[in-house]
C-alpha cells in the first residue's frame, strides 16, 4: 500500500465533513426536503463571493460556466478582449471562438501578469469591446492577474462587461465582486472549494443581466436567465446534483468557521512558504511576477524533465502534485496550496521535491527547503 496525497490544482482533498455529508441517501431535487438545502447553498455563496448578486449554481465543471458566460452575455460578432497570459486564457480564446465572438488578444509571455494600463489602452481604441475575459489565477503559470485593477477600468465603460474566471482563485484570493464592481464571477467545485469535480458557479452583476437581454447566440442547457428564475424557487433548472450541494454547505460552513480572511491568509502562507523553500532548494520560479497564493508554478533545473520530477513525486512516494501544460509541459512542475490544505501538506509536498531531486542526481541538500519552510509555517 502507497499513501495518496493529492497536492494538484484541482481536484484537491475533499474534508471528511462534506464526504460523510455527500454520503447520506439522495433526496429528491423536488421534494420540499431540497429547498432548504439549496437556499443555504445560494446564501452561503453570496457570502464567500462578497456579493448581493445572484451566484447560479450550474452542474458542470468550471469550463461549463466558462461556455455559459459565453453564450449568455453576448451574440455572435460581439467584440470581446481576451487577456491570454496561459493555457486557460487560450481557453477562453477558443470558447469566444466557438461562439463567433470577434476576439481581440492581449497576449502576455507565460509566467507574466497582465498590466492593467494595456486593458485601458485596448479599451480605449476600440470602444465596442464588449467583453473583457481574464483569469484572476492563471494556473498554468501561477499567476495572479490584478483584478481589483482591471474591474476598476472596465467599470467605466458602460457597454463592456468584465468576465473573470476565477475557479482556481476562490477561497485563495480576496476577490470583492460587489465592491470591485466584477460583473461575471467564474468558481468551480473541486478547488478552495474542496468538493468533488461536477459544480461550477456564477456571480452574475446587474450590468451582466442586462447583457443577458441583448445576447442573442444559442442557449439551452446553459440558459442563465432560466437558471436564474430556478434558483428565485431554491431550484435548478434541470435534476439538481443534490449530493454535492449538500457537500458544499459542509464546505461553505467550515470556511464561514474559519472566517473568509482567515482562509486568504492561509493560503498566502502556504504559497509564501512553498516560494521560499524552493529558492532554498536552489530552483527557480516558472512564475515571474504576481505570484497566485492557489499554485506554485517552478522551473525544472537545466537537463531535467520536469514532467519526470511530477511522476516520481506520484510513483515513488504516492503525492500527486502536477506536471506543466502547452508550452511550460516538461520545462516546470507545479504544486497547489488550493483548498484542505494546511502546514503538512506544504513541508510533505517540499520534503518530496527534494527526495525526488537528489533520486534524479541533482545536487540537494535534504532538508534545505523543508526547515525554511518550517521556520515560515511555525506557530
Ligand atoms: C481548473 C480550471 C478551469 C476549469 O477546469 P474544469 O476542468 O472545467 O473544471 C478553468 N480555469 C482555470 C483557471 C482553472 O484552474
Amino acid at each position: 500500500m502507497m499513501k495518496r496525497y493529492l497536492l494538484a490544482p484541482g481536484p484537491t482533498p475533499v474534508p471528511p465533513e462534506a464526504l460523510l455529508a455527500m454520503a447520506m441517501p439522495i433526496i429528491h431535487h423536488r421534494a420540499p426536503d431540497f429547498l432548504p438545502v439549496l437556499d443555504s447553498a445560494k446564501k452561503g455563496l453570496q457570502w464567500l463571493y462578497q456579493t448581493k448578486n445572484d451566484v447560479l449554481i450550474i452542474c458542470s465543471t468550471g469550463t461549463g460556466g466558462m461556455v455559459g458566460s459565453v453564450n449568455n452575455f453576448f451574440s455572435p460578432g460581439d467584440r470581446a478582449l481576451v487577456i491570454n497570459a496561459g493555457n486557460f486564457g487560450e481557453r477562453w480564446t477558443k470558447i469566444c471562438k466557438a461562439y463567433n465572438l470577434s476576439i481581440e488578444e492581449i497576449k502576455i509571455d507565460w509566467g507574466f501578469s497582465v498590466k492593467p494600463e494595456d486593458v485601458e489602452a485596448a479599451l480605449k481604441k476600440d470602444p465596442s469591446i464588449k467583453g473583457v475575459f481574464v483569469q484572476a489565477s492563471e494556473t498554468s503559470t501561477g499567476v495572479y492577474h490584478d483584478i481589483r485593477a482591471i474591474a476598476s477600468i472596465v467599470r467605466k465603460y458602460d457597454n463592456a462587461i468584465l468576465v473573470v474566471d476565477a475557479i482556481s482563485a476562490l477561497v485563495a484570493h480576496d476577490l470583492k465582486m460587489d465592491e470591485w464592481g466584477i460583473d461575471v464571477l467564474i468558481g468551480g467545485s473541486q478547488k478552495g472549494l474542496m468538493l468533488p469535480p461536477g459544480l461550477a458557479f456564477v456571480g452574475v452583476s446587474e450590468k451582466a443581466w442586462k447583457f443577458a437581454e441583448a445576447s442573442k447566440s444559442p442557449k439551452f442547457y446553459f440558459n442563465f436567465k432560466k437558471e436564474r428564475e430556478s434558483l428565485a424557487k431554491n431550484q435548478t433548472s434541470f435534476t439538481s446534483p443534490v449530493s454535492l450541494i449538500i457537500g458544499l454547505n459542509e464546505c461553505l460552513r467550515l470556511l464561514q468557521a474559519e472566517g473568509l480572511d482567515n482562509a486568504f491568509r492561509r493560503h498566502a502562507r502556504l504559497a509564501h512558504a512553498t516560494r521560499e523553500a524552493i529558492k532554498a532548494i536552489g530552483l527557480d520560479m516558472f512564475t515571474k511576477e504576481s505570484p497566485s497564493n492557489s499554485v506554485t508554478a517552478i522551473s525544472a533545473p537545466k537537463d531535467i524533465d520536469g514532467q519526470e520530477i511530477y511522476k516520481n513525486l506520484r510513483v515513488k512516494y504516492g503525492i500527486t502534485a502536477a506536471g506543466g501544460q502547452g508550452q511550460a509541459k516538461g520545462k516546470i512542475f507545479r504544486i497547489a496550496h488550493l483548498g484542505y490544505a494546511g502546514t503538512f501538506d506544504t513541508i510533505t509536498a517540499i520534503a518530496g521535491v527534494e527526495m525526488v531531486l537528489k533520486g534524479m542526481g541533482y545536487p540537494v541538500k535534504l532538508g534545505a527547503g523543508v526547515s525554511v519552510a518550517q521556520e515560515l509555517l511555525m506557530v
